[in-house]
């Protein structure tokens, strides 16, 4: 089939490099010349595990294509994939403007049937507002009105999102429109060979689905945070806590991981916005109102601590910080935990020196009007002459660091652990003052 992705950022590209894998002939569109030219070269604008194949695959297959031509793209594609970014406006709600520039851009240039598929992360009535946008450019240009609108929410996580695309738990189309639906369910065919995942809905539903799952699991993690901080003070430990409830099928094991509060390009914007619909609707979502106040509490939790261990003037204290994307196996800084906890530490007069295995030139660049922050080549290189490790992403060669290094290159063997790495037990036994989120040290 002949696919077009409006957007190639994570989703677009992910999606038009797996599109392509399974034979698909895919253009890639995005108005960033950078992106296209490095993707044209030969590079990958993201790190994403696993991309740099698929896509130097396909491309030399000949059915991977990027642009910036919005008439090629437009005209090669019989689907067309808005993958845009939809940042939080001022109020909390999804910003449209770049899917509604998207779909006007394809009401101006379309010539036969298409199906739109809003791939972003829009609020419920998007689709409505696309099928408008693109309607009313056809009525300028005098043009039949031969398309149909489908959702089609992304759940693919940054970090595995090639793994997520190819092996899918389940695939949402929201279509009113009877040919849209069979062209999806073809495009798909390939991905749900072994059971059919695909759950064809209502589109105001599908919308609504990928809001509601990105809710659930922010309340998770911020019910299992606020639930650390009692933990500390009664003295449990949210550890075994964790695998006490996990035990159970209902509650199960995953996303119950007390930390440093949950960042990135979704969760927190997504809450927002789900809060934000419903105020619009006049349906106040208190739950959700907490998640994301527990969330903004619990990025200062580690700042709270490295504080009531060192005091609130933090001036002539160097930190040495481990991890800044916003988790593992991705360059994304997006909301990530670690600007705030620089922020908080550089502000009381610290000096910062950073080490992320990929996100340094992203977080340098973000980062370059903080002096206070220094970036390390290597993990080791943090900790010289620091006055304690801080741990934010749980990246996995933190797990099993060589512990003497903590000994001998901090000037006191002090760790924040804002992932919970290292068992306070053997911490202990190391003679390293451990400082975990809501472990008591009983294992
Ligand atoms: P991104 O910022 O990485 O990519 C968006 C791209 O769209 C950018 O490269 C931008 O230049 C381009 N763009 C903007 N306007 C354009 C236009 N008119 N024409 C062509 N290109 C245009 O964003 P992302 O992380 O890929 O997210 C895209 C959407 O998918 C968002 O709604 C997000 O919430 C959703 N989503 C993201 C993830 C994720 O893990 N990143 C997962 C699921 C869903």
């Amino acid at each position: 089939m002949k696919v077009t992705t409006i957007g190639t950022g994570y989703v677009g590209l992910v999606t038009g490099a797996c599109l392509a894998e399974m034979g698909n002939h895919v253009v890639c569109l995005d108005v960033n010349p950078d992106k296209i030219r490095v993707l044209n070269e030969g590079g990958i604008p993201i790190h994403e595990p696993g991309l740099d194949a698929v896509v130097a695959r396909n491309v030399a297959a000949g059915r991977l294509q990027f642009t910036t031509d919005v008439d090629v793209a437009v005209n090669h594609g019989t689907i067309l994939f808005i993958a845009v970014g939809t940042p939080p406006g001022e109020d909390g709600s999804a910003d449209l403007q770049y899917v509604l520039a998207a779909a006007r851009s394809i009401g101006q240039r379309m010539t036969d049937y298409k199906v739109v598929v809003d791939k972003s992360t829009v609020p419920v009535g998007t689709a409505e507002k696309v099928d408008a946008a693109i309607r009313e450019e056809l009525t300028k240009r005098g043009v039949p009105a031969n398309f149909a609108v489908v959702s089609n929410p992304e759940f693919l996580k940054e970090g595995a999102a090639v793994e997520d695309f190819m092996k899918p738990d389940r695939i949402i189309v929201g279509s009113d429109d009877e040919q849209a639906t069979l062209m999806m369910r073809a495009l798909y065919a390939p991905f749900t060979r072994s059971h059919d995942r695909l759950m064809v809905m209502d589109v105001k539903s599908a919308e609504f689905t990928k809001y509601a799952a990105n809710a659930m699991l922010a309340t998770r993690i911020s019910f299992m945070n606020e639930l650390a901080l009692l933990a500390e003070k009664v003295g449990a430990d949210i550890e075994l806590v964790r695998r006490g409830i996990g035990s159970d099928p209902r509650i199960g094991y995953q996303f119950l991981y007390a930390g440093a509060g949950y960042g990135g390009s979704c969760f927190p914007k997504d809450v927002k916005a789900l809060v934000r619909t419903g105020r619009e609707y006049g349906q106040e979502l208190q739950v959700l109102n907490a998640v994301e106040e527990a969330n903004d509490r619990q990025k200062q939790v580690l700042v709270d601590k490295v504080v009531a261990r060192f005091g609130e003037d933090l001036a002539g204290k160097r930190f040495a910080l481990w991890g800044l994307a916003f988790k593992p196996n991705t360059d994304d800084m997006r909301e990530a935990p670690a600007l705030a906890i620089i922020e908080g530490l550089t502000q009381r007069g610290a000096a910062i020196a950073a080490y992320d295995p990929v996100a340094m030139s992203e977080a340098s660049r973000i980062l370059s009007t903080n002096p206070g922050v220094s970036f390390c080549e290597r993990a080791e290189h943090a900790l010289a002459d620091a006055d304690a490790l801080i741990i934010v992403t749980e990246w996995k060669e933190f797990r099993t660091p060589d512990f003497d290094r903590f000994k001998s290159d901090l000037k006191q063997p002090v760790v924040f652990d804002g992932r919970n790495l290292y068992e306070p037990m053997m911490m202990k036994t190391l003679g390293i003052e451990h400082h975990p989120i809501g472990r008591s040290g009983k294992i």
